[in-house]
C-alpha cells in the first residue's frame, strides 16, 4: 500500500544492506518507490514499499531501544543493551560518514575515472556505523570476480532474476566522478521531467492517450508491412490497399492451424527431456525446444504425405497474422485480469498503475506461470518455431513453383533466417536473462511484439520469391560474412551475459572483469560488454542488414524494415540503460564512464 507521495522525504533501506538512510521519493507504483538517497552521488534506487519509512517513526523507534529497558520474559544470557545477533535494528546513518570517503574517491578519480570504493563492514556484522577502510581506498583494477568469494554462494547459482533474488549484503560500492554526459543528461533528464509533470498536470489521461497509438500501431504495422509487398507489387511508395471487411481476416481454417500449433506446442513443452530451469515464477521450464523445433519439421513432410497441403500457411498468411494477433490481445486481457490476483512480488513494477491501457500494454504480471508452464519462455520459443517454419514453407513453395530450379538467393535467405530462430532455441536458456524477461511485464507490447515477428521478418524471404533476385556467388559470401559477424557477436554476448548472471564465479570467466554494484549483481566491464554496453544489439543490426542485402537495393522494403529495427533497438538501448540506472544508480554511471558507447565503439 503506497503510504507516501513523491517529493516525500523518508528514510529507506539501501537496496541490499540493513542500512538507513535519509531520501526523497521520486516516482512510485503499487509495489516499489524510488528513492533519491541524500549522498554525494544522488544515488537512486528501487525500494520495495515495506522498506521506506517516516523519518519520524524512525526517531521513535531508535529511542525505544534504550539501554535501560527492562530484560523481557524468557531472554536469558544476554544483556538487553547488546544488539541481538540475528535481528538488527535498522539504523540511521549519519550522511558525513559516507560523504568522506566520496570526497577522497573524488580526488582519485582524477587520475582513474573508474574507480572503486570498497566499504567493508557488513551490515550483518556491525549495522551501526560504516566503517571505510583506507586500504580499500586505493583505485581497484584487478578482477573483482576472482576476489570476491561471496559471488560463488550457491544463490547465485540458477538465479535469474538478480534484481529480486540476488540481492545480498553490500560489502561494496562504486563512487565515480560524474561524466560530462551524466552531467547534460541530468540536466535533459530534470527538464524531460519538468514537461512530464505539466504534461500528467493538465492531461490527467496522458499515459493512456499516449498508449492508444502504440497498440494501433502495433497490431496495423505487420499489416502494413505486409500488404506491402505481395506478388504484385512490394513498394512503399504508396499506401497498401487493405481489406476493411472482417471476413478477410477472419478464417476457421486459420484459427484451426494457430490452435492445432500452439496445441502441439504445449504438449511439446512438457517432454520430460534437456536441462530444467526454475524460474522465480515457480515454474519448471525445460530447455527442450530443439526436439520441438525437429519434431515440428517432421511433421511438414508427414502433413505433406498425408495429402495436406503445408502451404496453406502462405495462402492464409494474412488470416494467420490477423488470428495470431487477436490471440495474443486475449490472452493478454486473460494476463490483465489475473494480474489482479497475483502477489506482490510478481507484480510487474511499471504495469500497475491502475488505469486500463497502460497496464494492458505493459502487463500488471512479470512472467505468468500456468502449473509448470513458463507463460512467457514459451511464447518466445513458439515464435521461434513459427517463424522457422514459415519459412521452410516459404523455401518448398519456390521448390514447388520452380521445380529444379531452385534459388540460391532465396534458400540462403530461408536458411540465415531459419539459423537465426533456431539458434535462439538451441540457446533457449539465455532468454531467462535477457531484459525481455527479466524486465518487460507479460503486456501487449511482448505479446503483440511476439506474433508480429512471426510474420513481418519473413517478409525479407518472401519478397525475394515473389520477385526473384539473383546474386551473384561472390556477393552471397559477402552477406554470410557479415551475417556471420553479426551472429558471432550476438551469440557471444548473449551467452556471456547468461553464463556471467548464471554463475559468475565460473571459472570459464575467470579472465573476466566485473563491477560490483550496490543491487548486489555485478557488471561485466571487458568481454563484449566492455567493449559497448550493447553488444547484442550490434550483432542483430548486422545480421537484419544482411537479410536485407539478399534483398538487394532495388526494392526500399526490406531496409525499411532495416531502419524500423535500428529505430526500435536505439530506442531499447534508452529503456534498458533507464532502467539499470535505477537499479544500479552510481555503479551504473561507472559502466557507462569506463563503457563509453552504446553501440558502436567510438561513433555512438
Ligand atoms: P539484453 O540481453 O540486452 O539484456 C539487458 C540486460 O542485461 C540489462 O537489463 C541488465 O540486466 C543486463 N546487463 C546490461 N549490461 C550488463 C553488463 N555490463 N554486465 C552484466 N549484465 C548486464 O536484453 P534484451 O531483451 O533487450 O535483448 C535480448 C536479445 O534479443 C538480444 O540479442 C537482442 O539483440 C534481441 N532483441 C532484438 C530486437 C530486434 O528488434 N531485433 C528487439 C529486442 C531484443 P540485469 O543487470 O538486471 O541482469
Amino acid at each position: 500500500m503506497k503510504k507516501f507521495n513523491v517529493k516525500d522525504k523518508v528514510m529507506a533501506r539501501w537496496p541490499g544492506s540493513s542500512l538507513w538512510f535519509e531520501g526523497t521519493i521520486v516516482d512510485l507504483n503499487d509495489i516499489e518507490y524510488q528513492v533519491r538517497f541524500t549522498d554525494e552521488g544522488k544515488s537512486e534506487f528501487v525500494v520495495k514499499h515495506r522498506d521506506v519509512k517516516l523519518r519520524t517513526d524512525f526517531h521513535a523507534r531508535k529511542r525505544s531501544k534504550s539501554r535501560g529497558r527492562s530484560r523481557s520474559r524468557g531472554r536469558t544470557g544476554r544483556s538487553p543493551g547488546r544488539p541481538s545477533k540475528y535481528y538488527k535494528e535498522p539504523e540511521i546513518v549519519k550522511e558525513e560518514v559516507i560523504q568522506t570517503p566520496t570526497k577522497q574517491l573524488t580526488k582519485q578519480l582524477d587520475s582513474e575515472p573508474f574507480i572503486l570504493n570498497t566499504i567493508t563492514q557488513t551490515p550483518d556484522v556491525a549495522p551501526r556505523s560504516r566503517v571505510i577502510s583506507t586500504d580499500h581506498m586505493t583505485p581497484r583494477t584487478s578482477t573483482p570476480m576472482r576476489q570476491s568469494p561471496r559471488l560463488s554462494t550457491s544463490k547465485d547459482k540458477n538465479d535469474i532474476d538478480g534484481q529480486v533474488n540476488n540481492v545480498k549484503p553490500v560489502t561494496e560500492t562504486v563512487v565515480a566522478a560524474p561524466s560530462l554526459g551524466s552531467r547534460m543528461c541530468g540536466l535533459t533528464c530534470r527538464v524531460g521531467s519538468g514537461i512530464k509533470a505539466i504534461i500528467h498536470a493538465f492531461v490527467p489521461a496522458w499515459a493512456t492517450i499516449k498508449t492508444v497509438p502504440l497498440i494501433i500501431g502495433m497490431m496495423i504495422m505487420p499489416i502494413i508491412l505486409n500488404e506491402s509487398c505481395t506478388r504484385k507489387k512490394c513498394t512503399v511508395m504508396e499506401f497498401p490497399s487493405i481489406p476493411r471487411t472482417l471476413q478477410y481476416y477472419y478464417d476457421p481454417l486459420a484459427m484451426g492451424i494457430v490452435g492445432a500449433f500452439l496445441a502441439v506446442q504445449i504438449i511439446l513443452y512438457f517432454i520430460p527431456l534437456g536441462r530444467v530451469v526454475k524460474p522465480p515464477n515457480g515454474a519448471t521450464a525445460r530447455c527442450n525446444g530443439w526436439i520441438a523445433v525437429v519434431l515440428s519439421l517432421a511433421s511438414l513432410p508427414l502433413l505433406m504425405y498425408m495429402d495436406y497441403s503445408v502451404l496453406v500457411v502462405y495462402s492464409k498468411y494474412r488470416q494467420l497474422l490477423a488470428t495470431s494477433l487477436a490471440l495474443m490481445v486475449l490472452t493478454t486481457l486473460v494476463g490483465y485480469i489475473r494480474g489482479a490476483y497475483i502477489p506482490n512480488d510478481a507484480k510487474n513494477p511499471t504495469g500497475n498503475s491502475g488505469l486500463f491501457l497502460p497496464d494492458l500494454f505493459s502487463g500488471r504480471e512479470m512472467a505468468p506461470a500456468i502449473k509448470r508452464l513458463d507463460v512467457k519462455f514459451f511464447s518466445f520459443r513458439v515464435t521461434c518455431i513459427a517463424w522457422i517454419m514459415i519459412n521452410v514453407i516459404i523455401a518448398v513453395k519456390d521448390l514447388q513453383a520452380n521445380p529444379g530450379q531452385y534459388s540460391p538467393t532465396l534458400l540462403m535467405a530461408c536458411l540465415l533466417q531459419i539459423f537465426y530462430a533456431a539458434d535462439w532455441v538451441w540457446f533457449e536458456e539465455t532468454y531467462f536473462t535477457t531484459y525481455e524477461y527479466t524486465r518487460t511485464g507479460y503486456g501487449l507490447f511482448l505479446t503483440l511484439g511476439h506474433a508480429s515477428m512471426i510474420f513481418t521478418l519473413p517478409i525479407f524471404t518472401r519478397l525475394i520469391l515473389n520477385h526473384r533476385t539473383e546474386l551473384e556467388w561472390y556477393y552471397l559470401s559477402l552477406i554470410a560474412i557479415v551475417n556471420l559477424i553479426g551472429y558471432t557477436i550476438t551469440r557471444a554476448a548473449n551467452s556471456q551475459k547468461h553464463a556471467f548472471r548464471s554463475n559468475p564465479s565460473a571459472p570459464a570467466l575467470a579472465h573476466l572483469e566485473s563491477l560490483p554494484t550496490s543491487a548486489g549483481t555485478n557488471l561485466l566491464v571487458s568481454g563484449w560488454w566492455g567493449r559497448m554496453r550493447h553488444p547484442n544489439y550490434t550483432g542483430d543490426m548486422l545480421v537484419i542488414i544482411s537479410w536485407a542485402l539478399l534483398c538487394g537495393f532495388k526494392y526500399a522494403l526490406p531496409w525499411v524494415m532495416v531502419a524500423l529495427d535500428m529505430f526500435f533497438l536505439v530506442g531499447r538501448t534508452f529503456e534498458v540503460e533507464a532502467a539499470c540506472k535505477r537499479k544500479y544508480g552510481a555503479s551504473w554511471e561507472s559502466y557507462t564512464t569506463r563503457v563509453r558507447y552504446r553501440l558502436i565503439p567510438r561513433v555512438f
